[in-house]
């Protein structure tokens, strides 16, 4: 396309930026949470609006498609650009977390506008991604009647709950996911100044730690002293897992040199941590040890304990208790396998245990690979071309902290093809939190980029077919 073409395409988008917006505020008036059965009503209400709204601005094959024992996906596609174009694959998803127990300072579930912010669930985590697809199909679509290259848009309903049933779609509708190139649309930008391109995730381990030692809870007056406390001896099994600052020291990895000392670069400092993770006063981050703060927290394990049944000021009593147990999360190194990290585990907790009590580790919970991606080739040049001349500078190449299934699914099934994967979060998002926001000149540069990036793809995929 002409530039004066694409300048054209832009500026529609920049004036009818309004309506955009509105168009994402009434998405996100609907609480479409997928974790609560309650509201799979709105679920597919959403769905069905988008679909709707899908079909207004040109598209064909619109659906929702929800298979039995799922919530819905909607689909659509543009396809007018011909077989000699690429077809690009965009996914989003429309479901949201829930924010009971959260203390929000706007409502949760009606966009509100403080400063440069939009506050409310989903505004960034997911639903500013896909819209900011949505936008820049809608202007080329309004100046110049066409679109550089094939879209289809798959929109899923069950991202929060873990996509667990996203491979089924892909195995029932495969025309629906089969692309030259995917741009997914979940993932989170350094900085409001810095694009990000997301190439590596942790995968996740969740094991229960359980320690028994007594037949009954008897009384600590009389046994204390012989008789071992099964609570103090969890904390000193948790304890062989980490390092002085409480860090996962099991299981560590090394990282390619080169990167780690790109690493540093990186524009997550830890001022940057310190706030977006909401530390107090007085507190600061772990300290670096001589390893980029990104390293561990994209590329190195880490443990969390996420739930413990030691005993509660409610249930507080003189006693030694029977067992206690503690359930550990552990984020993998993107390429570390979770039955490598079990072994481990079991080398470091089964051994002489404390006190001589019975340690017993279960795996039964969630276990998930992590990924890590090498973005090379036409279709990222394409997309630093884009992204350089939406946000002025180049897609920085991020890992995550988290585990997210589906990327893990679209790595495994479609990991030949360029997976693009970007979004409109920052790190004052708190998506998943309360107050979760988009900031509005991501969104405004990623519509922008969107434009681009269809037409920069068209140039440099075109000529592979
Ligand atoms: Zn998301």
């Amino acid at each position: 396309m002409s530039h004066d073409q694409i300048d054209a395409v832009v500026n529609h988008a920049t004036r009818n930026f309004e309506h955009t917006l509105a168009q994402l505020c009434a998405y996100l008036e609907i609480p479409a949470i997928s974790c609560d059965p309650a509201h799979a009503g709105d679920v597919r209400l959403l769905a069905a609006k988008i679909c709707t709204d899908l079909q207004a601005l040109g598209m064909s094959a619109c659906e929702v498609r929800e298979l039995e024992g799922t919530l819905p996906i909607v689909t659509g596609e543009w396809m007018n650009a011909g077989p000699d174009a690429p077809t690009v694959l965009i996914y989003g998803h429309l479901d949201l977390q829930p924010v009971a127990g959260e203390i929000w300072h706007t409502p949760p579930h009606k966009a509100t506008q403080v400063g440069e912010r939009l506050y409310a669930r989903g505004a960034a985590d997911d639903m500013g991604g896909w819209m900011s697809h949505i936008a820049a199909i809608e202007a080329w679509l309004s100046v110049s009647g066409t679109l550089p290259v094939n879209i289809k848009l798959v929109i899923e309903g069950e991202e929060e709950i873990g996509s667990p049933n996203l491979e089924r779609y892909m195995d029932a509708y495969p025309a629906q996911f089969s692309a030259d190139v995917m741009v997914l649309t979940d993932c989170e930008n350094p900085s409001v100044d810095i694009p990000g391109l997301t190439v590596s995730l942790r995968g996740l381990l969740e094991v229960e730690l359980t320690v028994s030692a007594l037949d009954a809870d008897v009384h600590s007056g009389l046994w204390g002293g012989m008789v071992p406390d099964v609570s103090i001896a969890l904390i000193k099994l948790i304890d062989r897992l980490t390092d002085e600052d409480g860090r996962m020291k099991v299981g560590r990895v090394d990282v390619d040199e080169a990167w780690r000392q790109s690493a540093w670069d990186s524009p997550i400092t830890v001022d940057v941590i310190e706030n977006g993770a909401h530390i107090i006063e007085g507190v600061a981050a772990l300290p670096d040890r001589g390893i980029p703060p990104v390293e561990w927290m994209w590329r190195q394990p880490s443990i969390t304990v996420v739930a413990t049944t030691l005993p509660t000021p409610a249930l507080k009593k003189n006693a030694l208790r029977q067992k206690a147990s503690a359930v550990l999360s552990i984020r993998l190194a993107p390429g570390q396998s979770s039955a490598e990290m079990l072994v481990l585990l079991k080398q470091v907790l089964l051994a002489d245990p404390p006190g001589g009590i019975k340690v017993e580790l279960g795996a039964d919970g969630w276990a998930g690979e992590g990924w890590l991606y090498t973005p090379k080739g036409p279709a990222f040049e394409a997309a630093d071309r884009a992204y350089q001349k939406a946000w002025g500078a180049p897609l920085a190449r991020v890992g995550v902290g988290g585990s997210i299934p589906f990327v893990a699914l679209f790595g495994r099934r479609f990991g030949n093809l360029p997976l693009i994967l970007n979004g409109v979060m920052d790190p004052e998002t708190t998506a998943h939190g309360p107050n979760e926001s988009m900031h509005l000149g991501i969104f405004k540069k990623a519509i922008k980029a969107n434009i681009y990036l269809y037409d920069e793809l068209l140039t440099a995929l075109k000529s592979k077919r």
